[in-house]
């Protein structure tokens, strides 16, 4: 059982989740659950860093980000243990997380289960501390923004768990963010393909390595509200049946920045140099535009779009690789932001892409870079046109809960 930060933000919440806790408890199972830091205490965190630091160093930002998560397991199990029942918090080091060295975006490399096993044994409730590791050189790392659903997939699989529950502030996993599209719909399933695709196009709602984790560790997710019982969204394996609509969901996000590099030598390896240096400073970079040069210069221009909070380690790492290749200038843009729509009924359905560009035209907002894979397509546009791109294309393309029992004029959607 995984809570999210809204799922403990207070007194009142972590008592809810330990009674949630115990419920399972009572009913037979052998519970672990796996908190994250209450309300906003990350972004907190954060704050303070950039007060004492401007560029704070990373190893350092891991130890304070990590105790974010200790507090509510510690004060879960303190809940815990007046209802009655016997509790342990661990740290994710004491849990047996182990992580790359890459700090403030570790990638867990193996779970050594055993502590939480013996617990177990001993008839304890675990609460283990998302977000968290420890490296193979022995520091303690974070796992990324929306992290903990990263642990508690990881734990899952270490205990082949029978399944991994994360309760989160909405009901589910809905066909657009329900909080900027009201009419937005439940989805009682999705597949492991399509929620990577939402996953990388901003559904926060499960971190993209989570859902990743549990495709290749076979984790059954089951994404449902911690504040109402309800049947939530199961996330299913490719081999379980299910109809593929035409399309499933509208994602967004605002965090995400362009930058933009002039006059670069058309040579072969200056895309790839570029690129190494991003690569080396672990940012990941998503879509890609390399125009084909023309006139006298024959010099290109390469645009490319990265997670905000990584822009100045991009800048940083591209300073010297301007200088080597000669690139006449490197410009950046923070206001961009993109919307996608996923389906796995589009790749066996022409025209979602003309009724995409036709949905945007109608609102008058223009398309700056396409990116698509074959079963998502996603618009960078300007960040303040997200809400009213994303509000119409979920409408274009019939998504919301009062169009269920509408006949579909495009492809087979029977939902
Ligand atoms: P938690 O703190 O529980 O990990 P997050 O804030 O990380 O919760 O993720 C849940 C949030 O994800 C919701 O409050 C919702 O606003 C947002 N969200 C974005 N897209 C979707 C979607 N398609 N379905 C459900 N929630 C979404
Ligand atoms: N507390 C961390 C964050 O805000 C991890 C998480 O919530 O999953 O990103
Ligand atoms: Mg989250």
């Amino acid at each position: 059982m995984k809570f999210g930060g809204t799922s403990v933000a207070d007194a009142e919440r972590i008592k809810r989740a330990a009674r949630r806790i115990v419920a399972q408890r009572v009913a037979g199972k052998r519970v672990v659950a796996v908190l994250s830091a209450r309300g906003k205490t990350t972004d907190q965190l954060i704050a303070m860093a950039e007060e004492v630091s401007p560029q704070p160093d990373p190893r350092e930002m891991d130890m304070l980000l990590s105790t974010g998560e200790r507090i509510s397991c510690a004060l879960c199990a303190m809940a815990i243990n007046d209802l009655g029942y016997r509790a342990i918090s661990l740290t994710g080091s004491q849990a047996g997380i182990v992580t790359d060295t890459s700090h403030t975006k570790a990638k867990i490399v193996d779970v050594r289960a055993d502590r939480i096993r013996d617990a177990l044994t001993d008839d304890r409730i675990v609460l283990v501390a998302g977000f968290q590791g420890v490296s193979t050189s022995r520091d303690v790392t974070t796992l990324g923004r929306g992290g903990s659903d990263t642990t508690a997939v990881a734990v899952a699989a270490a205990l082949r768990a029978e399944v991994c529950e994360i309760y989160t502030d909405v009901a589910g996993v809905f066909t657009a963010d329900p909080r900027l599209v009201a009419d937005a719909r439940k989805l009682p399933f999705v597949s492991f393909e399509e929620m990577l695709e939402m996953a990388a196009s901003g559904a926060k709602v499960l971190q993209l390595r989570s859902v990743e984790y549990a495709r290749t560790q076979g984790v059954r997710i089951h994404c449902r509200s911690s504040f109402e019982d309800g049947p939530g969204t199961v996330v299913l394996g490719e081999d379980e049946t299910m109809e593929h609509p035409l399309i499933t969901a509208v994602t967004h996000s605002t965090e995400e920045a362009r930058i933009t590099l002039l006059g670069v030598p058309d040579r072969p390896g200056a895309a790839a140099a570029i690129f190494r240096a991003l690569a080396e400073a672990n940012c990941n970079v998503d879509t890609i535009i390399q125009n084909e040069p023309r006139g006298a210069d024959r010099d290109a221009e390469v645009s490319f779009t990265i997670a905000s909070e990584d822009l100045r380690a991009a800048e940083d790492a591209l300073a010297p690789v301007q200088a080597e290749l000669g690139i006449a200038q490197i410009d950046t843009d923070s206001e961009i932001g993109k919307v996608s729509i996923i389906g796995a009924g589009m790749r066996s359905h022409p025209g979602v892409a003309a009724r995409v560009f036709e949905t945007l035209a109608d609102e008058d907002i223009n398309i700056e870079m396409i990116s698509t894979s074959p079963i998502k397509i996603s618009c960078v546009i300007r960040s303040d046109a997200v809400p009213g791109a994303v509000r119409a294309l979920h409408s274009a393309f019939e998504l919301g809960a009062s169009e269920v029992q509408r006949e579909r004029p495009i492809g087979q959607q029977t939902r």
